[in-house]
């Protein structure tokens, strides 16, 4: 369905659980976060009546996301669940990849399309740096068992940070030559924490490209990224850039909190919570909730501008 602007809304990421493996520095606290009760979680079951509920009104492209998905139980017959739902024609999860080489080939199985792998070096010491003790040999197992088992087209998640991985840039690159593996460079956002912390570290889209000559642009239906790829390579490279040329105007995206909250955008604290509409048993007021907040959906983001900061970390919101 179309929002208030015009935009067809048919994009819903689904955060499964703000848990992770990881502790990202721009992401999570350094001492994790606190387990939330069992009852202020969506179950399967609501997260499927939620999902349904919304390709009715024309979602047809669901993410799984997180926290880091991978670490909730019961993740395989929750996407075996999810590809039943006739209507969805793209099913796909963002994962940083650590338990990926155990899950691929029963994600693949279970009705999982495809995975993005969130990987910002190739080094196994910054890795770990960044990600406060991940193991970055994991992350390369899981890339090899997603291709092997087909949840391709993979792609590769990268935040670029000023004076961490910048020069690397032309690494990642690289590897878009010679392997079918898109790599998107995403500009780091200031969301939670890092709103506070991260800002001196952000480094513009528009830098990196200036830093790679000969790129061709390539026309997709991604709504977000703006996609290139070098001649005769066999992966491309895709360009995000919330910050420096925000893509509202065709932001096609709903999110679902672990918690049942649903947002419309990421750089706003509004939320709408399902949760307590669901205890009603009313298929179709949650169908008129989650319709009126599609209409509502703002025109775009503030971020660079004064705004009071966004709340939320981006590990309880889902990225
Ligand atoms: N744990 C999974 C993962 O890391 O792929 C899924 C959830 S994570 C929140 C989703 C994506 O959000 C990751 O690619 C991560 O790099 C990105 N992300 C988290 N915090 C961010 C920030 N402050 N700015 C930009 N991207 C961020
Ligand atoms: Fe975990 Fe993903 Fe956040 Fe890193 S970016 S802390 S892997 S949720």
């Amino acid at each position: 369905m179309k929002d208030q602007y015009g935009r067809e809304v048919n994009y819903l990421r689904v955060s499964i659980t703000d848990l992770c493996n990881l502790r990202c520095q721009y992401c999570m606290p350094e001492s994790g976060i606190e387990k939330k009760a069992h009852s202020n979680i969506l179950s399967f079951e609501e997260i499927i009546e939620i999902v349904e509920t919304a390709v009715e009104l024309g979602i047809d492209k669901i993410r799984i996301t997180g926290g880091e998905p991978l670490v909730r139980k019961g993740v395989v017959s929750l996407i075996h669940s999810l590809s039943q739902i006739k209507g969805i024609k793209d099913l796909a999860m963002t994962t940083n990849g650590i338990l990926l080489k155990e899950y691929a080939k029963d994600l693949k199985d279970a009705g999982l399309n495809r995975v993005n792998v969130s990987l910002d070096t190739l080094n196994e010491e910054r890795y770990n740096e960044i990600t406060r003790g991940g193991n970055i040999e994991a992350v390369m197992e899981g890339l090899e068992a997603a291709m092997t088992v087909g949840l391709t087209p993979l792609k590769i998640n990268t935040v670029v940070i000023k004076d961490f991985n910048d020069d690397e840039i032309m690494d990642f690159v690289q590897m878009t030559l010679n392997l079918p593996i898109d790599v998107r460079f995403i500009e780091l956002m200031p969301i939670g924490q890092v709103g506070v912390e991260g800002k001196h570290q952000f480094m513009s889209n528009k830098e990196i490209r200036g830093k790679l000559q000969g790129l061709i642009p390539v026309e997709t239906e991604d709504s977000v990224a703006k996609i290139f790829k070098f001649p005769g390579a066999e992966g491309r490279i895709g360009f995000i850039d919330p910050i420096s040329s925000h893509f509202c105007s065709t932001c096609n995206k709903i999110r679902l909190t672990s918690d049942g909250k649903v947002k419309t955008c990421l750089h706003n604290n509004d939320e709408v919570d399902l949760k307590d509409i669901l205890l009603k048993k009313d298929h179709q007021l949650l169908k008129n909730t989650i319709e009126a907040v599609i209409l509502d959906k703002p025109e775009r983001h503030h971020l660079n501008e004064a705004q009071e900061p966004i709340t939320r970390d981006m590990n309880k919101i889902g990225g």
